[in-house]
């Protein structure tokens, strides 16, 4: 297989591999970013063959049969540096063959050794080493970078400076699930490839094979790490599910009732940092069916026992509301994984709510 299926619903990602081709107004840094399943590694690879293909035919601008496109997936072009994350980090990083993702089963033993696996700054010093190096053939050195989360503090130090400077034959691709867990000075410098999720269906089916869940469980997966940041075998966990059934609860008190309402509930909410930060998740994901809702477009599937209540929501939230309180959840996000007081982020938003809610629209 030379050229893997990338799902058609990435139409920016193809614009993005196009633009592979282009020798100038390309960022020197992309962030490819998506839930599981989106084809992180299909839109890479067709990347990478768009940086090195002979012709540049084809609708990914690579024709995938001729001999570069042909080693980009075997990882044998001497211009590509792929790197993922390792168990103990011991091997030298080399183009190796990427490989279809198969880290996320829900076994303990393999998470345990998930949790294990990391990129050290011993990596990208020799990441570093080759991209400071001319091509050997094609016209660029491009460095993939897989789970670009797992990088540790002072290798994402070290890949700063690289990004910040990087020389002028370069292209770096970080690929992640998780887009707020890439160093903020790295994820500003870098040309974001958001990758869409594909239909509920083609998710479940990948759901299936992929965590070996029955019919009703892949959907219930679905439902919930549709939300960018959730993993699925976080979603099928139960006190996930009920911080979410919390979330909608909170979001519903600070639409119809007021600060009165919502701010003892979250005085009382005792929870680690990633799962404040959940409940923000899970409220931009609210905010985005308001704006489905009131479009009259369909609902996503986790969404379709709230219809009433998000029907509720969108007669008081307008469009432009919505989304300026969707790129307002980013920023409470980024202040809850800093320093913020979790529990005051969360009051500011909602009561940021609280007034669009209640304002003549
Ligand atoms: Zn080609």
């Amino acid at each position: 297989m030379t050229q893997p299926a990338v799902p058609t619903h990435h139409r920016i990602a193809e614009r993005i591999a196009r633009m592979g081709r282009s020798r100038g107004g390309l960022s020197h840094s992309l962030l490819v970013h998506g839930p599981v399943g989106a084809g992180q590694r299909e839109v890479a690879i067709r990347f990478c063959q768009s940086v090195f293909c002979e012709t540049g035919d084809g609708p990914f601008g690579a024709c995938g049969t001729c001999r570069s496109c042909r080693r980009i997936p075997l990882g044998e072009h001497p211009d590509l540096i792929w790197i993922e994350p390792q168990l103990n980090d011991k091997d030298e990083p080399n183009a190796f063959k990427p490989r279809r993702d198969r880290s996320h089963k829900t076994s303990e033993k393999s998470s345990e050794k998930r949790g294990l696996r990391y990129i050290s700054i011993k990596t990208i010093r020799a990441l570093e080493d080759r991209l400071v190096q001319e091509p050997f053939e094609g016209p660029r050195v491009v460095g993939c970078i897989f789970e670009a989360d797992k990088l540790q503090v002072d290798a994402a130090n070290t890949l700063l400076k690289l990004v910040e400077e990087p020389p002028s034959h370069a292209l770096i691709l970080f690929a992640t699930e998780f887009r707020l867990k890439i160093l903020p000075t790295i994820r500003s410098r870098c040309l974001s490839v958001p990758l869409g999720y594909p239909n509920p269906q083609t998710l479940e089916s990948y759901f299936m094979e992929e965590f070996d869940l029955a019919p009703e469980q892949a959907r219930e997966a679905v439902q919930m790490a549709s939300d960018a940041d959730i993993e699925p075998a976080q979603a099928l966990n139960e006190s996930i599910q009920k911080l979410r059934r919390d979330s909608l609860a909170l979001f519903d008190l600070a639409v119809m009732e007021g600060e009165h309402k919502f701010i003892p509930t979250i005085r009382n909410l005792k929870l680690d940092r990633e799962s404040f930060c959940m409940i923000i998740r899970f409220w931009r994901d609210i905010l985005r069916e308001c704006v489905l809702c009131r479009d009259k477009g369909g609902l996503r599937l986790g969404f379709q026992a709230e219809t009433p209540r998000l029907e509720a929501w969108s007669r008081r939230l307008n469009g432009p509301d919505c989304a300026d309180l969707m790129d307002l959840s980013f920023e409470h996000e980024e202040a809850i994984q800093g320093f913020a007081r979790p529990e005051l982020a969360l009051a500011a938003f909602l009561s940021e709510v609280r007034q669009r809610a209640t304002s003549e629209n």
